[in-house]
């Protein structure tokens, strides 16, 4: 059969592989022990809900065997099998989406990065090897088919015998050179320390031919070489050993092996329940999120385990989205292993985990904000976003529970706070909570209305990420301090003086306004206004739509046509307004320009889009000009 070609990024991803930039070449046996594990785990599980299916779970087990002539090392597991189909969409493919960006010019650390983000699978192996042979019959077929590929070259598969059902891969070790002793891969010694470092937790037996060196005559004092097959781990899972027994290095080499990851986890939860439904639980935070995981093919959930066996990879009802970027596993004695998946999902005992693990990834991240807060900063710069979606997702139903968990920028403190650390720096008579978006921290302190309300000494929190405003809406109000948005037209921060002779200026300025309001067909009002400090104009808005959100609605591909409502706002103060007046008098038609230019300065300041620039610059040159 003609060679096959991987595809053009896994070319690339494996070219990177076997040019070896990856440091640590020993996980290869972890991934491919995790691998045969699972396989294991799936025909186990395949054979309690399939009557054809017939399996003891005895005769379970992986198998590794070396050979120091040949160079070969073999991982041989009797799980369910790959298919023909399945070898070839398994093991053809590396990058599963299009999305990787490889760059003509790379740093060894950008290299490493791209083979992290995609995990190191089975392809780690060609870390190692020169040559890869993977021999598989499926439990689903009645023929076997070997997979083989010494490389970027490519792939082929073709028929080859194989009596039972599981999964034999054949790796030849590569020569030893001068930075690296391959031959470790080929000694028993080094093998049985790696099982035993790595994967001593697999639930099944890994098993090897291990030398006694034994003494066979007590006088002479002679020993001989005996070999026999051991099992190596001590098949215990690491969330069923004493927390005392297990070390902050054996829970991150678990997490790192099984949900491949290149780093150690943020943080660690391991809880062990007893009660009405007991269980115990080993939860890791990522330190970074997984490279698909803002994308749609992400797929949140925990390992679901019934008494060591595990039921489901991916069980998504045990997290709320809110928490999709927790790892982990979930091992309960009061799950039936017997029933569907469908009403597993249903059972109350689920639920009732569920309930508590939220309840628990919860409480720890409190815990982390309070007495770890650079561990905290670093986990709401990568998954903050998350909260944020989960405070106004379902009509804001989790918000009391995320709200203390959120954070935004404070622009007295120029760092993250919670709303809570806002509330207790406010002065005595602050009335609200002031917040103000835009694209950058740089964009929105340039905006007029930020202004007036620092130069009360009230703090504003600073929104930038699009969910912010969304989020903020969502909360309303914290410890009865209402949310208000600087934008907004009436922040109401004027003396009654200031208001009154604001109010004065723009009766007797009515027609004025009234004319310019008829040139800008999409505000809702013109007006003066003495909130400006060192501004000419500004843009605010009145009801729940600010121009922030409009700015997300309009950039969602079906329009919804919700608008925020403006006012465009003229500082009195300034002496463009006397201009104003003078012109309405003078020069209506020169009066006109000046409007559409204060207009458009106002829309640039808000970052919104000017419709005409031709148009406008035009009218500004006519009018510097003059
Ligand atoms: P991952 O394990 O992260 O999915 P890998 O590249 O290690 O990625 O493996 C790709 C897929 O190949 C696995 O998801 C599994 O479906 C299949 N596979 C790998 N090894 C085995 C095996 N020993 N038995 C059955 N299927 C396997």
């Amino acid at each position: 059969m003609a060679k096959q070609e991987f595809k053009s990024e896994s070319k690339r991803l494996l070219d990177l592989m076997i040019n070896s930039i990856y440091t640590n070449k020993d996980i290869f046996l972890r991934e491919l022990i995790s691998n045969a594990s699972d396989a294991l785990d799936k025909l186990y599980y395949r054979s309690l809900t399939d009557k054809k299916v017939k399996v003891k779970k005895d005769d379970l087990e992986i198998e590794i065997k070396f050979n120091k002539n040949k160079r070969t090392l073999t991982i041989k597991d009797n799980g369910c099998g790959m298919t023909k189909e399945e070898l070839e969409t398994n093991l053809g493919t590396i990058a599963k989406s299009g999305t990787l960006a490889f760059k003509e010019e790379m740093s060894k650390e950008d290299k490493a990065n791209i083979i992290g983000q995609f995990g190191v699978g089975f392809y780690s192996s060609f870390m190692v090897s020169d040559k890869i042979v993977v021999k598989s019959l499926s439990v689903d077929s009645d023929e076997a088919y070997s997979w083989e590929s010494e490389g970027v070259d490519g792939y082929t598969i073709k028929k080859c015998k194989k009596d039972d059902i599981g999964t034999e891969i054949i790796l030849t070790i590569k020569e030893d050179n001068d930075e690296f002793e391959y031959s470790k891969y080929l000694d028993e010694y080094e093998l049985k320390s790696l099982i035993k470092k790595y994967s001593d937790y697999i639930s099944f037996p890994i098993k090897m031919e291990v030398t006694h060196h034994e003494l066979v005559d007590e006088e002479k004092k002679k020993y001989e070489d005996h070999k026999e097959i051991e099992t190596i781990n001590s098949m215990v899972p690491l969330w069923k050993k004493p927390k005392n027994e297990v070390s902050d290095e054996d829970y991150e080499n678990f997490y790192m092996d099984k949900f491949s990851d290149y780093d150690k986890p943020l943080k660690v939860i391991a809880t062990s329940v007893e009660g009405m439904t007991s269980y115990k639980a080993l939860l890791f935070i990522p330190s970074h999120a997984p490279y698909d995981y803002y994308t749609q093919d992400y797929e949140k959930g925990l390992a679901l385990y019934s008494n060591g066996v595990m039921i489901m990879d991916k069980c998504a009802d045990l997290l709320p989205d809110y928490f999709s970027f927790v790892k982990g596993v979930v091992d309960s004695e009061d799950l039936s292993l017997n029933i569907s998946r469908e009403l597993l999902q249903e059972s109350n005992s689920l639920k009732l985990i569920a309930k508590n693990i939220e309840s628990k990834i919860r409480k720890e991240l409190e815990t982390m904000l309070r007495e770890d807060r650079e561990a905290y900063n670093s986990f709401f710069k990568t998954f903050g976003v998350q909260l944020k979606y989960g405070v106004y997702n379902n009509f804001g139903q989790d918000k009391d529970k995320l709200k203390d968990l959120v954070m935004f920028y404070s622009a007295k403190e120029e760092k993250l706070v919670t709303i809570s650390e806002y509330v207790s720096k406010m002065p005595e008579d602050q009335p609200n909570i002031y917040y103000a978006s835009g694209s950058s921290i740089e964009k929105i302190k340039s905006l007029p209305q930020v202004e007036q309300v620092l130069d009360k000494d009230y703090d504003i929190l600073y929104l930038t990420e699009y969910v912010d405003e969304f989020c903020i809406t969502a909360l309303q109000d914290y410890e009865g301090k209402t949310f208000i948005n600087v934008s907004n037209n009436d922040l109401d921060l004027e003396s009654d003086e200031e208001k009154e002779e604001s109010k004065k200026n723009n009766e007797e300025n009515a027609d004025l306004l009234k004319t310019m309001k008829e040139e800008l067909t999409e505000v809702s009002e013109v007006r003066f206004s003495n909130k400006l400090k060192s501004h000419p104009v500004c843009l605010t808005t009145k009801g729940d739509v600010s121009i922030e959100m409009q700015k997300v609605f309009d950039a969602m591909p079906n329009d919804l046509g919700i608008k925020a409502e403006t006012i465009l706002e003229i500082n009195e103060k300034h002496p463009i307004s006397n201009k104003l007046k003078e012109l309405y008098k003078k020069d209506k038609d020169e009066f006109l320009k000046y409007t559409k230019i204060l207009y458009s300065e106002a829309k640039m300041i808000a970052g919104l889009p000017i419709d005409n620039p031709t148009e406008i610059s035009k009218l500004i040159c006519d009018v510097i000009s003059k």
